[in-house]
């Protein structure tokens, strides 16, 4: 059986029989992962308490092909996030990001930039107060990175952008569609939310800007709220499901 070794974010963890663990991983090199670790809760020494949620560590694991978990055979810690497991306030935001991770990504698919962002935003979410921006933030790195980006420079219907819409009254976001609609053509679709351009601009811009420069991002009060009444349902409606720990969230 071919050994490998990757960075892994535990995603998921569930006590299984008398010993072993069944984990639910999200790493660099392979994507989600499940895997079996036997004798996890016995065995200090292969695993060091490494197997909780949240923690950063690199794997070793193997794989038979064709099989459905892989076996953990050993970890080694990166970075615990102690504070987050210490502050409920946190433990909602962290739980969030692990959930929206879980559902979106596909096992055994490699996304590496959608592993380091969530390292970035575990490590931000450790370090600092977390605030609103982030979970929206978020939402909108992930929508765009699991191939789920709205459309939102446009209108989807007549394809007028932001500048020819600049002076219509009215502009609404089909969750049918997942894209800007314009009052003209607003009257052919229902499901339609109101949504000013400044947002949908600025949903637009967070979706490609860089790391750093969205740590300094804040959101006006106005778009705070309108990309709350967005990004998770439209979440929810990409994916066909209510997420639990958005409930816990609220
Ligand atoms: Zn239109």
């Amino acid at each position: 059986m071919p050994l490998y070794a990757t960075h892994a974010i535990v995603t998921r963890s569930l006590n299984y029989g008398e010993s072993d663990k069944i984990i639910t991983f999200f790493t660099r090199d392979f994507g989600k992962l499940k895997g079996i670790a036997k004798g996890a809760r016995r065995s200090k020494k292969r695993f060091q308490n490494v197997l909780g949620l949240f923690s950063h560590l690199r794997l070793i694991f193997f794989d038979r092909e064709g099989m459905g978990l892989v076996r953990a055979e050993s970890g080694d810690l990166l970075h615990l996030f102690p504070n987050i497991r210490e502050d409920l306030k946190k433990i909602y935001y962290g739980n969030y990001y692990l959930e929206l991770i879980n559902e979106m990504a596909g096992e055994r698919e490699a996304n590496p930039e959608a592993f380091d962002l969530l390292l970035s935003f575990l490590t931000d979410l450790d370090t600092e107060a977390p605030e609103e921006e982030q979970l929206r933030m978020f939402e909108i790195r992930m929508l765009s990175l699991f191939g789920y980006r709205p459309n939102l420079t446009r209108c989807g219907l007549c394809k007028r952008d932001w500048t020819e819409l600049k002076d219509v009254p009215s502009v609404f976001f089909s969750f049918e569609k997942g894209t800007l609609v314009c009052g003209k053509c607003s009257k052919n679709g229902g499901g339609l939310v109101p949504l000013s351009l400044g947002t949908a601009r600025l949903i637009d811009q967070v979706s490609q800007m860089e790391l750093a420069k969205l740590r300094r991002l804040r959101f006006t009060s106005q778009a705070l709220a309108e990309s709350r009444g967005l990004l998770p349902r439209f979440i929810s409606h990409q994916l066909g499901k209510e997420l639990k720990s958005l409930k816990a969230l609220k």
